[in-house]
């Protein structure tokens, strides 16, 4: 049987001597492995076939794993490959995308990804508002991010509690971190709008990596997971940091 998806590839892996399995994230079966044949065969390489590529893709489908029939590429988000604070940035994403199970992750989390992927590419927004946009819209995707941004008692927020939300310093007690309410303010801009809208984010530099620091973590803590590419795309941020400060 024939069938046509949309798919994003988030990793590719060598598959016997010239095939590539493909795990992609689909418009229409959410995260999903393909097989992507004679990728090694071709003059010309199979641009679809490569990381970061969204395509159209006839696929068979048969007993095994779905081969690729044809593609037709629609974005291949070249500039990710030209600069490597980027290039970190997009395979965290994909470390993070690829964290859902198969079968999971929807179009949402899908336009996610591409969104992030063309502000990376084709727009001089900065990198860590991207990386925070990402973290929370994934947070929010998947049901733990804060929906309410005063505490509980109807004070004002002063303290972020990963497994409470945000609370007034007498209501958090211990628990929590210290957040300015500009970060408040700035959380809840990027959960009440989408699209381009959540990306607008005024913040200083200090609060902007301060709030930077506190997304990932949210996201570390709420999925139980270590990002590999974090390691390195730390690397950057801080060498950046300290030559500004
Ligand atoms: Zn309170």
């Amino acid at each position: 049987m024939n069938k046509e998806i949309n798919a994003l590839v988030l990793k590719t892996t060598p598959y016997k001597e010239s095939s590539l399995l493909l795990t992609v994230l689909t418009k229409e079966n959410g995260k999903q492995n393909i097989l992507c044949r004679g990728v090694k065969k071709g003059r010309r390489g199979k641009l679809f076939a490569e990381k970061f590529a969204y395509s159209k893709m006839r696929i068979y489908v048969g007993r095994g794993v779905p081969v690729v029939d044809e593609a037709e590429l629609t974005e291949s988000f070249y500039p990710l490959r030209e600069d490597i604070e980027k290039l970190s940035l997009a395979d965290y994403f994909c470390e993070v995308a690829l964290s859902v199970p198969f079968g999971g992750g929807d179009e949402n989390l899908l336009r996610l990804l591409l969104n992030s992927f063309w502000m990376l590419c084709f727009t001089q927004t900065n990198p860590v508002i991207i990386k925070t946009v990402f973290e929370l819209k994934f947070s929010q995707q998947e049901g733990f991010a804060p929906a309410e941004f005063d505490c509980r008692c109807g004070k004002k927020a002063e303290k972020w509690s990963f497994s409470q939300g945000f609370l007034c310093s007498d209501c958090a007690g211990r628990d929590g971190v210290y957040v300015p309410s500009v970060v408040v303010n700035a959380v809840k801009n990027v959960l009440c709008h989408n699209g381009k809208g959540a990306y607008r984010i005024e913040l200083d530099e200090k609060s902007l990596f301060l709030l930077s620091e506190i997304t990932e973590k949210y996201l570390e803590y709420h999925t139980d997971k270590r990002f590999e590419t974090l390691k390195y795309y730390r690397k950057f941020t801080e060498a950046d940091f300290g030559k500004n400060t």
